[in-house]
């Protein structure tokens, strides 16, 4: 292709017919500035002619009690407001060549009574009803305008239209559903030829795939329903592919990189420590063990994800690679997400270690020093051989000694950039990134797809599944009665009201005053304490410690206890307002009970009306459809806390309330955002792009073959931004 060619695409919108500079303004607002961003604007939806019926059949199938939806393509006849009372009532006849029928809104007459103009076309798609009278009626349907040709060619030779999301800057320019189609039937007739392949010819062979130029056309006016198919899936294997290219050259390069450490046990350090550990290590964490000491030998830089449900025992696995890395003379670091966790890692990992000459170093933000402390704090912190801390590890001025480790707790609550901004303290260190969440296989490959992966799939011996409850507000005095007497029996409890970022103060008066309360009426006869996020770190540390060593039987908190806090002898939670918090959210609140041999107990409080509203719908959570799903997101949240317990299922309903972008950082993972793909519907044609990418960057990691070009200037055109950490620029 020559280059001139090429840059018509590039070309103004402003140039095409019936767009100019007004409306190529509008354009630019959501993002089209060029022709070729115009082709690449797809439609929403598609007429589809197997759903269209006339007037008179659907009269029919309504008589024999058919219930689904239809679409009818009809011409406006005649349109009125009627009034009742103060209520307006649009109604609006169509008719098609077999007979008439009606659509009517009680909403936004006045909206629509101008979007209907008589004598035009439409495609009206609903769930029609027979009104008393006898009428086909359509209340509050879907619409369309088409014009009179494309109606003849589509009833007539079954021809495709297609449908494009007209958004409110368009409409400011007075660009309407019918001129979009125009404007962009135009652009693809006179410019779509000039598109330069972006596939290899023999990745299109062999995965029968549409080149880009037809893919294109039926796109957006398909020629019929397997060249529509044909042109999407063309376009999510392209999309695919790339991000699994991406995956596979992250990958390469981090494997690649020379400089890695090999660690072996030397001392007599690992067996002795090993002896001290108060219970016994379950299979699954041995096994994650081994994984991460072979990976430690390895001269090559470990990058590994330990996945385990709350409560399954990360830290002290952590604990033990930290001690190898020591064996071996390397400083190792782990980055909790918040003070208090940090705190916690602290303490638990100093008395681990009280019996061995291992020096620990702490580091978080919020420590104000002068800077004499400050000298004090780096000098202790070169010379220790575990440092444990917050995002301040990854600051400036901070600088390690020789860290051949790096850990990050809870990574769901770190970004890409933290975890770098981290490792790059070190030369190569080996990396252990430890989550909670279960990562679907999906993500795993495209996400999280340079990462190998450790699962602690047990829970530690002895640990009894968290009873949990709904109950209405009203049920409180009782539950604090409850709490009362399993003080009497050593339990501890927390209460939690949440914390919501958009009023942080008001909500945080509300914990502080409901703790003032309950302090002097239902709990009075207990000791009760508060931790919030707002309190210096040394309250925060004095909160934790006297309820961890028994001076407080109680603990008001926000979410800032949320992530990892370990206080085996707490063993209920009772979580207010649980229906303002997500899903995975409240399964890590409950992870911070159970954490011991005993029965521990999670209730989660609503108001009464709306707990009585949840308990009566019986959702099938399994089996429960996007759209109900949806309709009920509540309910379906609560309902999984109580039903199940392990996290694996949480994350699964989680997914699908949330979807995976939400949940697992992919937009802060350095990876492109799918534009047509879903990778979880589309999970065929990942497994495919994936093979395809891998064993290409097998073959030629840095894209040099000129079988490959087309690849390489595609990542460096298309992909510009997310191909940093690659070695092809
Ligand atoms: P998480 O995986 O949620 O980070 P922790 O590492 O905080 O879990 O461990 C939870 C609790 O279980 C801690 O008190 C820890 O000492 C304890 N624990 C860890 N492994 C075992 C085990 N194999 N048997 C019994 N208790 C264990
Ligand atoms: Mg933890």
């Amino acid at each position: 292709m020559v280059n001139t060619e090429s840059n018509i695409l590039l070309n103004s919108v402003k140039y095409l017919k019936s767009v100019g500079p007004k409306k190529a303004e509008s354009f630019g607002k959501i993002g089209i500035e060029t022709v070729k961003d115009l082709l690449f604007y797809f439609p929403t939806k598609y007429l589809d002619r197997t759903n269209i019926l006339t007037t008179t059949k659907v009269y029919g199938h309504l008589i024999n009690g058919y219930e689904g939806e239809v679409t009818i393509i009809g011409k406006v006849v005649d349109k009125e407001v009627i009034r009742y009372g103060r209520k307006e009532i649009l109604k609006v006849q169509v008719r098609d060549a077999s007979g008439f029928f009606e659509c009517v809104w009680f909403q936004g007459v006045r909206f629509f009574q101008n979007v209907f103009n008589e004598g035009e076309q439409y495609a009206i798609a609903g769930k029609p009803v027979l009104t008393k009278y006898g009428n086909l009626e359509f209340v509050h349907p879907d619409f369309d305008r088409i014009t009179e040709t494309e109606s003849q060619q589509f009833l007539n030779t079954g021809k495709i239209i297609p449908f494009y999301r007209v958004s409110k800057e368009l409409r400011s320019t007075k660009i309407g559903d019918l001129s979009l189609r125009k404007i962009i039937s135009n652009a693809v007739e006179k410019y779509s030829g000039f598109l330069t392949e972006t596939l290899p010819a023999d990745i299109i062979e062999e995965e029968n795939l549409l080149g880009i130029i037809d893919a294109i056309r039926n796109a957006h006016f398909p020629e019929n329903y397997d060249k529509l198919n044909l042109a999407l899936t063309r376009f999510k294997f392209e999309e695919l592919f790339y991000i699994e290219t991406l995956v596979a050259l992250r990958k390469r390069n981090y494997k690649e990189k020379i400089a890695g450490h090999s660690m072996k046990i030397k001392s007599k350090l690992i067996p002795d420590f090993l002896k001290t550990i108060p219970f016994e290590l379950t299979k699954a964490q041995l096994k994650a063990l081994s994984d991460i000491r072979k990976d430690m030998e390895s001269p090559k830089p470990m990058n590994r994800l330990l996945q385990g449900d709350v409560g399954s025992g990360k830290t002290i696995v952590a604990l033990i690679a930290m001690l190898i890395a020591k064996d071996n003379g390397f400083q190792s670091a782990i980055m909790a997400p918040t003070e208090v966790l940090a705190l916690q890692h602290f303490k638990t990992i100093s008395s681990f270690l009280k019996n061995f000459d291992i020096k620990i170093g702490l580091l978080i933000g919020g420590q104000k020093k002068s800077a004499k402390q400050k000298n004090l704090k780096i000098k202790e912190l070169s010379e220790s051989d575990i440092i444990i801390g917050t995002h301040a590890l990854f600051e400036g001025d901070v600088s390690f000694n020789r860290l051949g480790l790096a850990i990050i707790d809870e990574q769901h609550r770190f970004g890409v950039v933290q975890r770098s901004k981290l490792i790059k303290k070190g030369v190569s260190p080996d990396v252990i990134i430890m989550t909670a969440t279960p990562i679907p296989r999906t993500l795993s490959m495209t996400v999280y797809g340079d990462l190998d992966v450790s699962v602690i799939d047990e829970m530690p011996r002895d640990r009894k599944p968290v009873k949990t409850f709904l109950r209405g507000e009203s049920k409180l005095p009782q539950i604090f009665k409850f709490i009362i007497d399993k003080s009497k029996q050593g339990y501890k409890s927390f209460i939690i009201y949440p914390l919501v970022q958009e009023s942080e103060k008001l909500e945080l008066k509300a914990a502080v005053t409901n703790y003032e309360t309950l302090k002097n009426t239902f709990l009075k006869d207990v000791d009760v304490g508060m931790i919030h996020g707002q309190m210096s770190i040394q309250e925060k540390e004095e909160a934790m410690q006297r309820f961890s060593a028994d001076a407080l039987k109680v603990l008001v908190a926000t979410t800032v206890i949320e992530v990892g806090i370990d206080i085996p002898d707490a063993n209920i939670i009772i979580i207010n307002d649980a229906h303002r918090f997500g899903l995975s959210q409240l399964h890590q609140l409950r992870g911070r009970v159970g954490r011991s041999e005993k029965q521990a107990y999670c209730i989660l409080i609503t108001k009464d009306e709306f707990a009585e509203k949840i308990s009566s719908k019986n959702l099938q959570l399994e089996f429960l459809s996007p759209a109900l799903l949806e309709k009920n997101k509540t309910a379906a949240r609560i309902q999984s806390m109580v039903k199940y317990n392990s996290g694996f299922d949480i994350a699964e309903i989680d997914l699908k309330l949330r979807g995976p972008g939400d949940i697992f950082g992919i937009k802060q993972s350095g990876f492109p955002e799918l534009k047509y793909a879903d990778i979880i519907s589309d999970m065929d044609l990942l497994i495919k792009a994936k093979e395809k990418a891998f064993s290409i960057i097998a073959q030629d990691p840095r894209l040099i073959l000129p079988s490959h070009k087309i690849i390489r200037d595609n990542l460096l055109t298309s992909y510009k931004e997310n191909i940093n950490y690659s070695k092809i620029a």
